[in-house]
């Protein structure tokens, strides 16, 4: 048989008050794959990634990692089981410098090979080793997020859940960052799971994607098949 998924994810129901946001959602990432989300405004993507975290809980279903019924584990206690996330609106320290923001990445994981770990990000972008003593919150919008990830990276994450990476900023730095998540896939083997908008460059990158509406999972593939879907290219891809 097929070997069990890294993440999965099995009836997910979540909700804010009475209000159903996750209408039972079923998603698996397999070691080594880079999976992305797909959806408009609202749909329920950031929730899912939340509820995978913890925080809003699953109020019916299951989620399991890397073997681990997680379903019902705090948050600060995921983020310890090499799950790391870059959060939408990448929430970086903005007083801190982006030294400090990468040492609290590291300290996740007990800080040990901070030296290694730190050159280490600093050659996948090396605008932040230019910049790291500057504030964060005095970063450009790409350069935070580039911050972002590499804090998420610093704590040597097994599975990297990255939430809308390519939000606002200019096209030739969405190219920047996808290409670091691919590398980051080819050479290192990392395993991606990738809430998108931008569902062009997010399909071009996956190995596989889900598109969600309104809380529900509607069509799942590879990524080459979602992009040449006709649905999915009225609804996501035509104009974008
Ligand atoms: P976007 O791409 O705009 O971030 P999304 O697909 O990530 O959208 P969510 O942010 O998960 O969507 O929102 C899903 C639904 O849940 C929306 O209707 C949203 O208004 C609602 N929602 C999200 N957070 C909360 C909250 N804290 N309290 C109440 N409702 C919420």
């Amino acid at each position: 048989g097929k070997r069990a998924p890294l993440l999965s994810v099995r009836g997910v129901k979540t909700y804010y008050g009475n209000i159903i946001a996750l209408k039972g959602v079923d998603l698996d990432v397999h070691e080594g794959e880079i999976v992305t989300l797909i959806g408009a405004n609202g749909a329920g993507k950031s929730t899912l990634m939340m509820t995978i975290f913890g925080s809003p809980r699953a109020r019916e279903g299951r989620i399991t990692y890397a073997g681990q019924d997680i379903t019902r584990v705090p948050t600060h206690h995921i983020a310890r089981m090499s799950i790391a996330q870059s959060p939408e609106g990448r929430r970086i320290f903005p007083r801190m410098t982006v030294y400090e923001n990468l040492q609290m990445g590291a300290s996740v994981n007990g800080g040990t090979h901070f030296k290694e770990d730190l050159d280490r990000v600093c050659d996948l972008f090396p605008r932040l080793r230019e910049r790291l003593y500057q504030r964060g919150g005095t970063m450009s919008g790409g350069e935070q997020q580039m911050l972002a990830i590499a804090r998420a990276l610093m704590s040597r994450p097994r599975l990297l859940m990255l939430d809308e990476p390519s939000l606002g900023l200019a096209p030739l730095i969405v190219k920047q960052i996808f290409s670091v998540v691919k590398e980051l896939n080819e050479r290192d083997g990392m395993t991606v799971f990738l809430v998108e908008q931008n569902a062009y460059h997010a399909l071009k990158l996956a190995h596989r994607g889900y598109v969600m509406v309104t809380g529900t999972i509607t069509m799942t593939g590879t990524g080459r098949e979602l992009l040449e879907n006709p649905q999915v290219q009225a609804a996501y891809l035509e104009g974008g």
